[in-house]
Formats: structure tokens, sequence, C-alpha cells
């Protein structure tokens, strides 16, 4: 991992090598971020560059055997704690430790490092629990970095999300930190700083992330998925700088396109008052599954919610994605405002309907119905 592989993130990068080109980094340094910033491959491009011999131009080089561990993370100087929790492999007797999990770790974190918490649980398959880095971690912790590093150079502990570390292994880590071991690095990548214990916090350089620059987001959007430029902007924008949330959003909004189309033949079937159109949606909507009518919902909802705001003449604020726009706006223009309150309530009442296991040709017949006269 070289700083390259971070998106964005300019200014913090340029500080973080100018830090290491002078000799001024301390022992320990917490980064602060939102989930999404980036500050995980951060710390390890960061540690990739204090470990190179050959770093220019202000990152590591890439290739050289030092860079090459840290690319494939197996650095036997790299060391890793994430909270972890008992699974039905690792059952509770074992007292999980992030060393029982490394393997899961690699192979998440080299397909994508910019993973959040939750995904982390569901690859563990712990999901429905929280994990913590409790204090047989705080005690492995102490006895790996009091070894001599490995490769005679220096030593690195990254911890992800010291917010998850518990009272005791939170003590143990501050005495580590009280008397740091000689050429050793603690970086912690923290959420949620305000939950880690002050006598941490205060003994750490800390690094705040700021949001992701569009222009490197939407860069990095584009080439991931296939999007046009202006469509990749517009979600790096709404994310809010986060590359893992503007990951979901756009994840979502594919699933949104798939109900386009009834939403198209219903809207059209009321407004040229063509009932063959609004049986058509109902027969097609009602051989769904509950959960996809249910989503279908849901869309028509928040599709009815961007054409009010379009309406009030704030387009800017009704986040439609770009694919929509033509659509939603067309619309727009075209409901009357008494519309909007009797569409919620008429999505609404087929929710409910949908939980109550009403049949499903009787929910849409009736949706279509109230649309029609409406409209
Ligand atoms: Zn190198």
């Amino acid at each position: 991992m070289q700083f390259a592989g971070v998106v964005g993130q300019r200014k913090i990068k340029r500080q973080l090598a100018a830090m290491a080109d002078e000799g001024r980094v301390g022992h320990a340094i917490l980064f602060c971020e939102e989930p999404g910033y980036g500050a995980l491959p951060l710390a390890i491009a960061f540690a990739s560059y204090l470990s190179c011999p050959s770093k220019s131009g202000g990152d590591s080089c890439g290739t050289c055997p030092s860079c090459n561990k840290f690319r494939k993370l197996i650095h036997p100087d790299l060391h890793f704690a994430m909270p972890v929790s008992s699974t039905k492999t690792i059952t509770a007797d074992k007292k999980p430790v992030s060393d029982l999990f490394a393997s899961e770790w690699r192979e998440i974190l080299t397909e994508n490092c910019y993973l959040t918490e939750q995904e982390w649980y569901e690859h563990i398959g712990i999901e429905n629990k929280s994990g913590i880095i409790g204090v047989n971690e705080a005690a492995l912790i102490s006895r790996k970095l009091s070894l001599r590093s490995f490769e005679g150079g220096k030593k690195f502990l990254i911890i992800w999300l010291p917010e998850r570390m518990n009272q005791e292994a939170a003590n143990k880590l501050l005495k580590l930190l009280e008397e740091p071991p000689q050429e050793t690095f603690i970086f912690l990548v923290s959420e949620a700083p305000e939950r880690i214990i002050s006598t941490i916090v205060s003994r750490c350089q800390i690094f705040k992330l700021s949001p992701t620059e569009t222009e490197e987001l939407s860069a990095e959007l584009t080439e991931e998925f296939d999007i046009t430029p202006e469509e990749a902007r517009f979600w790096a924008g709404i994310s809010g700088g986060s590359l893992s949330r503007a990951r979901v959003l756009i994840g979502e909004s594919d699933k949104e396109s798939e109900f386009f189309k009834p939403l198209a033949t219903l809207l059209d079937g009321c407004a040229s008052r063509d009932l063959m159109k609004i049986i058509n949606f109902w027969e097609e909507i009602a051989q769904t599954g509950r959960e996809r009518q249910r989503a279908f919902c849901e869309y028509t909802l928040e599709f009815l919610r961007r054409a009010l705001i379009i309406q009030a003449g704030t387009p800017e604020i009704s986040n439609t994605p770009p694919a929509q726009k033509e659509f939603v706006t067309y619309w727009a223009n075209r409901l009357k405002p008494a519309f909007f309150i009797k569409g919620y309530d008429a999505l609404n009442n087929a929710l409910a309907d949908i939980d109550r296991n009403v049949n499903s040709k009787y929910i849409f017949a009736d949706l279509g119905n109230r649309f029609f006269l409406s409209l």
C-alpha cells in the first residue's frame, strides 16, 4: 500500500511524508476520520513509507522487498489489532484475538482497504454483535512489541477502531505508550476518538482526516463503476467525501433503477387515462415477492419526495441521481400539489397491507386506482 493507493487526502499525505523526511514522527499517532475517508489505508501507506529504503517524490517506491511485503500485508514487523468476537469456529474459550483472524483480515483488506466496521463483522460472521479489543489482545500486543524487529528495522502496530478497546485493554495500551519500545510506531485509526480514554489521546500526535476531495473521489468512482463523470461527481457530492458511503449509494441506485419501469407505466397510465396500462402495472408488480413490492413502494415514496422538492424550486437539494433527473423533473412539473399527500397515503397504506399479508393483487389494484383518481 502506497500513498498513491489512498484516494485524495493530498494535504495529509504531504504532511506525513514531510514529517517522516525530517525525522519528526512521534511513536504514537491517532488518525481520526469519518468512515470511508481512508484513514486505514493511509496508516498502512505511512508505515510502508517509513519502512521503504528507496522512497522518492513523497511516496514509497512500491517495488522494494519492504514495499512488496507491505502491499501483501505480510511484513513481519507490521502488526494489526482490530475488534473481534467469538464466532462459530473461534469460540469464546479460545479467547478471540486479532491474530486468530489474520487470514480473514488480509483477505478483506487486500480486496477493499476502505472496509467499514459492519463489513468486517459480516466477513468474520459476527454481524449481529460488536467486536471488542480486549485485555488478551492488549497483552499480546505488549509481548509482540517487546520482541526485536524481525527485519532489523522499524516495527508498526496499527490499531483499527481503538474505541472498541475495553477499560483493561486501554490501561495496558497506556503503559505501552508511556514507555514505548525502541523504533516502534503505534498508529490508532479511529472513527470515534471521543470514546478513547483521554490519557491515551493525549499521548498521541493527532491527525484529523478531511472528507475525500470531490475531484479524486469522482475519478475513483468513474473507474469502479459504469457511470459518467457527471454521475460520479453527483455521488461524490452526496456521499460527503466518503468512498464507502458512495459505494453503498451507487449500489442502492442500481437496485432503484429496476423500479423505474413499473412506476413510469403507472404514471403514464394515470395521466393518459389508459386503464390497460394501470392493469398491466398492478398485474406485473403483484407477481413479484413481498420484499420487491415493499422496495417498489419505498422507491416511489422517494420519487415523490424528490418531485416535491423540485416542484418547490430547490432541485439542488432533492438528491436526484443524474440518470433519473429528467424523469423526476418531468413529473414534478406535471403533478398537482394536492396529489402528493394522496400519493403518500396510498403508498403507506400499501406498505401496511404488504406487512399484513393482504393479497398482492388487491393491494396494487387499489394503489393503481388511488393514483388514477388523484392524479
Ligand atoms: Zn520501497
